[in-house]
């Protein structure tokens, strides 16, 4: 019998690589579809080194509900055909409450890494995903103290939770290319050092409302008068883009198709600012000691912003503004942040989620260790 690691998005293959490594055969990897196109996770399983999943059908590009329950039906199958010992799912996608969901009907013992996230808002999907996996979990891996406070005052039993800091410091320190392989990397794209600022923006929140990714891509535009604006385009936005007659907006910014992991870091690690709306770019800035500007409603992650990393601000012109702020700190800020640690600990989380892994599995009872 085995551990059912249950996936399916990009952030979730980066931030269970390290786990689904250290637990080798034990794991079976189970990818729901919710993103399978090469470009967001195909080619990241061969990079990140994980084994070929079981790949469930009719998931990707369906409404919330459907993804949800086609995901749950198929994995109930599967865990009746083959029972695993435990299931692990990570963050706050619906594959992941699919995976949380078919434990619970099967009364298998359910582990969630990165639990304890809220951004307190009811509008993002995500936020109900996390509320309902933490209720269903077993074990409770929270990545900060401020995580295990969040679980606590939704009365959750202290001893359900550990705090095992995040997976991705290591997925961050395991993918990150060497000195060499960087300089090489920058050249390839004509870029200096701390000379360019590395985007991203795939949230429906701006994607979605062509007046919110307007102003975003406007923004960007005009911080491309002063440095390279790089901006792997996700498959969502650059749809959106087209569709919203945005074209010209995208002209001024320098466009590649989504990346790999260790391209990115690599290209994160050395821009002079980062402008995201992505969950797991809050976290990795934190280990890549580069400021951040969050272009988002609310955060589930404050933890970057209070250890100096991030602002958070809305679309509009406050993008720009906080940019500018950023950019004008210069080599000072950057040396600041690079001696500032990381607020989601060390590379040792992963060992930490299978130590848990394997008293759960061996006292065979669905209460976690104290
Ligand atoms: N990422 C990547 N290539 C890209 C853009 C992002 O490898 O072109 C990585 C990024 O470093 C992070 C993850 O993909 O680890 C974030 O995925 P996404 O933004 O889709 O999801 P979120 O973190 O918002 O849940």
């Amino acid at each position: 019998r085995s551990v059912a690691v249950v996936l399916g998005t990009r952030p979730e293959l980066v931030k269970l690589a390290p786990l689904v490594r250290l637990l080798g055969d034990a794991a079976r990897l189970i990818h729901t579809g919710q993103h399978y196109d090469d470009s967001l996770s195909g080619r990241f399983l061969a990079e990140l080194g994980l084994p070929e999943p079981t790949l469930l059908d009719g998931v990707g590009g369906q409404a919330r509900a459907v993804q949800i329950s086609a995901a749950l039906a198929q994995l109930d199958e599967e865990f009746a055909a083959r029972p695993p010992r435990a299931v692990v799912v990570q963050g706050d996608t619906n594959a992941a409450l699919s995976g949380a969901l078919a434990a619970n009907a099967r009364d298998i013992p359910l582990v969630h890494i990165e639990a304890g996230l809220r951004s307190h808002d009811r509008a993002m999907p995500e936020e109900h995903n996390r509320v309902l996996i933490d209720q269903l979990s077993d074990v409770l891996c929270a990545a900060t103290e401020d995580n295990r406070a969040n679980l606590l005052a939704e009365s959750i039993p202290a001893e359900r939770i550990a705090v095992t800091g995040n997976t991705v410091v290591a997925s961050v320190a395991d993918a990150l290319p060497g000195p060499t392989a960087r300089a090489a990397l920058l050249d390839a794209h004509g870029l200096t050092p701390d000379a360019y600022v590395l985007a991203t923006v795939h949230r429906p929140e701006n994607t979605d409302d062509p007046a919110a990714l307007r102003s975003v891509l406007t923004e960007l535009a005009a911080l491309a008068e002063r440095l390279p604006v790089l901006l792997p385009l996700h498959p969502r936005t650059r749809a959106r883009a087209e569709a919203a007659g945005l074209d010209g907006l995208l002209a001024p910014l320098t466009l590649l198709p989504p990346i790999g992991y260790g391209e990115f870091l690599a290209l994160a690690r050395h821009a002079a600012l980062l402008v995201s709306d992505s969950g797991g770019v809050q976290e990795e800035v934190t280990v890549l000691g580069r400021p951040l500007v969050v272009v988002r409603r609310s955060t589930e992650r404050p933890e970057a912003m209070a250890a100096g990393f991030a602002d958070l601000v809305s679309p509009g012109p406050e993008v720009g503004e906080a940019a500018r702020r950023r950019l004008d700190e210069g080599p000072a800020g950057l040396r600041r942040l690079a001696a500032t640690p990381s607020p989601f600990g060390d590379a040792t989380a992963s060992e930490r989620v299978v130590a848990l892994l394997t008293d759960l599995v061996t006292r065979g009872t669905t209460a976690a260790a104290p």
